[in-house]
């Protein structure tokens, strides 16, 4: 069987790559960056024209399905190759499951109700497309000679014009490669106090993140650093989750870290069932305390 790989990011065509290897004969990466050495048999570099968006590259991911036939189709969860995805599956007339966490027996293992439970889906008829997340294959190792495909930009019949672009702001470190994330919470009361939280970061090196409220109800913090079922899937070696409660939203995006300690006023928060250390206190004394301590 072949499979076709779909990323715009050179870590994840490393990682989909090495996995679609163990699900597949042959691989073909579909790549919107440059492809990293050694990892398919065959690769797909698309060079989006000036003016037009990535989005608008499904046809000419399209051509390129329809060419090499695909058995299974991997893509990056991003937003835009998701979109992606999408086309592909009505055009190929199937369906796309998304989200992947593991493969296991045929099937593909996935967080459903907003990660209250596991559900195994498999795909019927010819051809599977997934959405998988980082770390499904991070055990794998790529292969492959990257024989370069040559592929002709397919103008969509009704194409999206980018009006305008703006930069929006980072947060600096990448907390899917950080190893240890501290996340603030609503349990920090006032905008300045997250200095505590970027005090702890700094201590113990690593990235900020935050619960939703921090982001959509306030704007603290950038969009991108909130951890959750509608955020980050994250999976450091330490997550300190601060002034958080535990709801299920924002645990289901930090339960795969290997330690998980937890910060809270109130003895009886959620979050204490779910780590592996809890503090019960306020953030202002204890970051504070274990900064210095630290
Ligand atoms: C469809 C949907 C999707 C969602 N997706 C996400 C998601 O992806 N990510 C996400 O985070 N949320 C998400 N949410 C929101 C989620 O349900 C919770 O509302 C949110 O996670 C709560 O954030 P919090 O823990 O910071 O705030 P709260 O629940 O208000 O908790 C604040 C905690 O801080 C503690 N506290 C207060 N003061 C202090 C202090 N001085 N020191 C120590 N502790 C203190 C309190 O005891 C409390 O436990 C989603 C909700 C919906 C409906």
């Amino acid at each position: 069987m072949k499979a076709l790989v779909i990323t715009e990011g050179a870590d994840a065509a490393r990682e989909l790559a090495a996995g679609a290897r163990t699900l597949a004969d042959e691989v073909v990466l579909v790549s919107f960056a440059e492809a990293p050495e050694g990892v398919a048999d065959k690769v797909a570099c698309i060079a989006v024209p000036e003016g037009s968006i990535v989005d608008d590259a499904a046809d000419t991911v399209i051509s390129l399905f329809d060419a090499e036939q695909p058995g299974i189709v991997l893509v990056e969860p991003t937003r835009r190759m998701k979109s992606i995805a999408g086309r592909l599956a009505a055009h190929a007339g199937t369906a796309v499951i998304t989200d992947v966490m593991s493969f296991e027996g045929g099937g593909a293992k996935s967080l459903y109700f907003g990660g209250v439970g596991e559900r195994v889906q498999k795909a019927c008829g010819g051809v599977a497309i997934y959405t998988v997340g980082a770390g499904t294959f991070a055990e794998a190792q790529p292969s492959g000679a990257n024989t370069v495909l040559n592929i002709a930009w397919v103008t969509p019949a009704h194409p999206v014009e980018l009006v305008d672009r703006k930069p929006i702001q980072k947060s600096g470190v990448d907390l899917f490669k950080a190893d240890a994330v501290v996340a603030a919470g609503r349990g920090f009361a006032e905008e300045a106090d997250l200095d505590l939280a970027r005090a702890l970061v700094e201590k113990i090196g690593g990235g900020l993140a935050c619960s939703r409220p921090l982001t959509e109800g306030v704007n603290w913090l950038p969009t991108e650093t909130y951890v959750g079922v509608s955020g980050l899937m994250l999976s450091p070696k330490v997550y300190v989750a601060a002034g958080i409660s535990g709801q299920m939203q924002h645990m289901v995006g930090c339960n795969r870290a290997s330690t998980l300690f937890a910060i809270n006023k109130d003895k009886n928060a959620p979050v204490f069932k779910q780590c592996d250390y809890g503090l019960v206190g306020d953030v202002k004394e204890v970051i504070p305390a274990l900064v210095a301590a630290l």
